[in-house]
C-alpha cells in the first residue's frame, strides 16, 4: 500500500539559519510547525554521529508535538583539526552560539596545529543528517556533504554559523558573501534534501 504523503511538519531546531533554509526547501503544500510557537527546549545531543544527533531530535521533538518531525544535525570538519569542530560545531560557539567567538577558536586550534596555517589550503567540508521521525519511528535519515577550504580571514555577513569562513570548493566566495537563494542551493543542507524529498 502507498505511504500517506506527508501534509503537516513540525521542524526540530531552534537555529533560525537553519529553520529559514528548511522552509524555502520544503514543498509549498506541506504546512510548516515551528519551535518558536511551543516553546519546547532543544534535547542533549549526546550521539556519537551527525546522523544519531539528528534522530535524537526527530523523535524527541515529534514526541513532545505529536507531530511527524524533520530535525537537521550539522556542522563543520576540518581535516587537520582531526574533523573537528564536527559534531560540536554549536557549542563551539559556547552557551549564547556566538559565532565570533566559534570562529576564533578555529583559527586558534589551526594556529596550534600549524603556524603558517594562512599558507596553505585547509581541507574542510560541511555535513548535514537529516532525519524524519513519527514518535520513535524513524520514516528516513540521510546525510549530504559538500567539500571546500577555510578562508584566512571571515567574509561576509550573510547566512550564519561558519558561513563566513567556509570556501566551497570550485567557487571563490565564502558561504557569508553569498546571497541566499545562492548557498542554498549549493550546501549541505540542499544535498541532504534531494535525498530525503521522496519521503515527504
Ligand atoms: P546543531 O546541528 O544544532 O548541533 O548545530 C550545527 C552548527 O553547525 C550550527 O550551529 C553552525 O555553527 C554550524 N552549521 C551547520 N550548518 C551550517 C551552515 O549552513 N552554515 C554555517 N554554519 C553551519
Amino acid at each position: 500500500m502507498a505511504r500517506q504523503k506527508i501534509k503537516e511538519l513540525f521542524i526540530g531546531t531552534n537555529n533560525k539559519g537553519k529553520l529559514r533554509e528548511i522552509k524555502s526547501l520544503l514543498p509549498k503544500n506541506i504546512k510548516i510547525y515551528s519551535i518558536s510557537k511551543f516553546n519546547i527546549k532543544s534535547p542533549i545531543e549526546n550521539g556519537k554521529t551527525f546522523e544519531e544527533n539528528s534522530i535524537i531530535k526527530s523523535r524527541y521533538f515529534s514526541k513532545k508535538t505529536n507531530q511527524i518531525c524533520l530535525a537537521d544535525d550539522s556542522g563543520l570538519e576540518i581535516d587537520i583539526l582531526k574533523k573537528k569542530p564536527g559534531i560540536y560545531s554549536a557549542r563551539w560557539g559556547g552557551k549564547n552560539s556566538d559565532f565570533k567567538k566559534a570562529i576564533n577558536k578555529v583559527y586558534r586550534e589551526l594556529k596550534k596545529r600549524d603556524k603558517n596555517w594562512k599558507l596553505k589550503k585547509i581541507k574542510a567540508r560541511f555535513v548535514c543528517a537529516l532525519s524524519i521521525s513519527n514518535l520513535n519511528k524513524v520514516i528516513a535519515c540521510v546525510v549530504g556533504k559538500v567539500e571546500g577550504s577555510i578562508s584566512n580571514i571571515p567574509k561576509g555577513n550573510r547566512g550564519f554559523g561558519y558561513d563566513p569562513i567556509f570556501i566551497l570548493s570550485g567557487q571563490k566566495k565564502t558561504f557569508g558573501e553569498m546571497n541566499f537563494s545562492k548557498k542554498s542551493k549549493l550546501d549541505h543542507r540542499y544535498k541532504a534534501f534531494k535525498k530525503i524529498k521522496k519521503f515527504l
